[in-house]
């Protein structure tokens, strides 16, 4: 059997990796700026986290909701802790996709409505209702296509507004994200998203801050949207939330009446997907991972703004988009060929970088060393 071809894999063999160093079979070091595409939060096999998995699979790796997992209570109540919204009940899923369909579905089941309000260049999964509320139709199936949802543009708050004038007592949800990734690194208003919140107050309808990518301590605060001033009604959460072991959330305001059987997985909450969100948390806490987020993505944002061949430089926190001119689009290629650095990117010229939350102002350096050389040469 064959793999079914749908991701442009490169031919490079990680073997290893440790922090945010990854080798190759052939022993060549790679430094990752790129994180597995944001999901590794605490570095690649933190001694605590393999610790914590390892013994946890030595205890008991799965079982079923059907019995109470103290694991699950415990990640709710120390991701409580450290994003501040204690008053809000967790959902456990196992994916970014997941964690918004769920939300999707929530806001539709609590609203009675069924309008989704999404914005250009919005990426919130693959799957159905997250697909339709994404704004790219070449990943949207016929059968994911629905005139439930409308994209208004993003931070455009005279759009919002007037569409809200026109069918806002029908909208069940507004979903954005506080810094869109896929779509390039672009940051919500403050004021759109105060926009977002006073509207969807006054409509009766649910605010969902997809925070997949921006979130989990990325830009240095919980959530990114916390920057607004703004609360939303449901964080969606996954990717940093277990460094690489599949786990998602939904973080779900006090308003939301829960009953049995409205959502529900048969993976999500298991014991090892809790074990790891755990030692995330645990590790997060103790190394101050929010705060070395500001200091070193702050420190990488003023540096990068002082190379004037960059176009614009975008983001906050260790979410940093780098917009080259169109003749520099190589360099992304070139920094993992050339210079064994792995960094994202966003189509058409945007490098992305997304680290664990624990890199060095040592390893900021050598990227933008390494940045310098390739667009010098
Ligand atoms: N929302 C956002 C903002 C994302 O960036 C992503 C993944 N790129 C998702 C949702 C979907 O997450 P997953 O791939 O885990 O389904």
């Amino acid at each position: 059997m064959n793999l079914f071809d749908v991701y442009p894999v490169n031919p490079i063999h990680i073997v290893r990796a440790k922090g945010s160093t990854l080798w190759d079979a052939d022993g060549n070091e790679y430094l990752d700026l790129y994180g597995g595409h944001a999901v590794i939060s605490i570095g690649h096999t933190h001694p605590h986290y393999v610790q914590k998995i390892t013994e946890q699979l030595n205890n008991i790796g799965f079982y079923s909701n059907s019995i109470e997992i103290p694991l699950q209570k415990q990640l709710a109540q120390q991701l409580g802790e450290m994003s501040g919204k204690e008053d809000y009940a967790l959902f456990l899923c196992n994916s970014g996709a997941e964690a918004n369909e769920n939300a999707l579905k929530l806001a539709s089941f609590h609203t009675g409505r069924k309008k989704v309000i999404a914005f250009s260049k919005s990426f919130h999964g693959r799957t159905s209702l997250a697909v339709a509320a994404t704004d790219n139709p070449s990943i949207s199936a016929p059968v994911n296509k629905t005139d439930n949802v409308v994209f208004l543009p993003f931070n455009d708050e005279e759009a919002l507004s007037q569409a809200f004038a026109s069918y806002g007592e029908e909208v069940a949800a507004v979903i954005i994200e506080g810094i869109q990734g896929v779509g390039g690194i672009r940051e919500a208003s403050i004021p759109f998203l105060q926009l977002i919140r006073s509207l969807c107050d006054q409509y009766g309808a649910v605010f969902i801050a997809d925070s997949v990518q921006c979130g989990y301590g990325r830009t240095g605060n919980f959530y990114s949207h916390d920057y607004a001033g703004v609360q939303a009604d449901i964080y969606s959460m996954a990717k940093g939330m277990g460094n690489g072991f599949p786990i998602g959330g939904i973080a779900i305001a006090p308003k939301f009446k829960a009953s049995y059987g409205l959502l529900g997985t048969t993976f999500g909450g298991n014991h090892l997907a809790c074990a790891a969100a755990v030692a995330v948390l645990d590790v997060m806490k103790s190394e101050k991972l929010l705060e070395n987020a500001k200091t070193v993505g702050n420190y990488l944002l003023e540096e990068l703004k002082k190379f004037d061949k960059i176009q614009e430089v975008r983001g906050r926190g260790l979410m940093i988009g780098i917009e080259l001119p169109a003749e520099l689009a190589s360099v992304k290629k070139d920094l993992l060929f050339k210079n064994r650095i792995f960094t994202g990117e966003a189509k058409p010229n945007v490098i992305r970088i997304l680290p664990a939350l624990n890199i060095t102002k040592e390893i900021a350096d050598r990227f933008l060393d390494a940045l310098d050389e390739r667009l010098k040469a």
